[in-house]
């Protein structure tokens, strides 16, 4: 995969880009990731890449050309998913970024000041991803989100590739609590299920935990998936212990 960022400061990108998954990813050739400065496209000869709003009014606006220019020199002929970062755009989720995980290229175009001519979001933008209803400076930072969480869904990314295929929001769920030595710290005990080594019981309780923790969280969550019976029948456990408690504490 090709991931072209269109920034105003590339420099924030070398810590994220270069650590970690991300940067092992880019060391084993799974992902190429370019950092553009538009203000090299900018028509003018100062760079200029912003102008005042017409109508008048606060904040300067990004003008078109730098952007168009910028997305026309890396294209190459391609069509890649030309993604606007922007606090009006859709929603970002973990289904949106499996399905940008499908793709050989993507250009990420982050945003500054007060917002982007509106002919960039008509005629060049193919997407508009927002990362949460608030506001931040710039793109930069909600462009390092769609890169961490796309890149992580590539083949070969992660060492082990079950663990991105559980996580939380993947399954539909929210993922199940996990715990690792020692068995007893404090006096607080890991259950005793996952020592037992019986795997088939140990998936049962995971699901049952995924499922509880879903409900007492993200009740939503699983109003939009479809139940397995052995769902059913889980959830059906986890009422009936409700109401036990309920009645216990009455
Ligand atoms: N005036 C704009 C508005 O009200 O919609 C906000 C502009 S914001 C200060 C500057 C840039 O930061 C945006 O163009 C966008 O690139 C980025 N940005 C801010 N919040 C964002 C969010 N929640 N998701 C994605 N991008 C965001």
């Amino acid at each position: 995969m090709r991931i072209d960022i269109l920034t105003l400061f590339p420099e924030m990108f070398a810590g994220v880009l270069g650590a970690s998954i991300l940067g092992k990813a880019a060391d084993k050739g799974i992902v190429q990731y370019r950092l553009i400065n538009f203000r090299d496209y900018s028509e003018s000869k100062h760079g200029t890449v912003d102008d005042v709003p017409y109508g008048g009014g606060g904040g300067m606006v990004l003008k078109p050309e730098p952007l168009f220019n910028a997305v026309e020199a890396i294209r190459e002929g391609g069509q890649p998913r030309v993604i606007l970062m922007c606090p009006q755009g859709k929603r970002y989720t973990q289904q949106l970024a499996e399905e940008l995980a499908q793709e050989e290229h993507l250009v990420l175009i982050c945003g500054h000041y007060e917002g982007y001519d509106e002919r960039i979001r008509e005629h060049l933008a193919t997407d508009e991803i927002s990362i949460g209803d608030y506001v931040l400076t710039g793109g930069e930072l909600p462009a390092m989100v769609v890169v961490d969480s796309v890149v992580r869904l590539l083949p070969g990314v992660l060492g082990n590739e079950r663990s991105a295929a559980c996580d939380s929001f993947a399954t539909g769920l929210l993922e199940h609590p996990h715990y690792t030595r020692p068995a007893d710290f404090r006096g607080w005990k890991v259950p005793d299920i996952l020592l037992s080594g019986h795997h088939a019981k140990i998936e049962r309780w995971r699901l049952k935990e995924s499922l509880r923790r879903t409900k007492e969280r993200r009740p939503d969550l699983l109003e939009q998936i479809e139940l397995t019976p052995e769902m059913r029948s889980l959830l059906h456990e986890l009422e009936a212990e409700q109401k036990n408690s309920g009645q216990a504490g009455d």
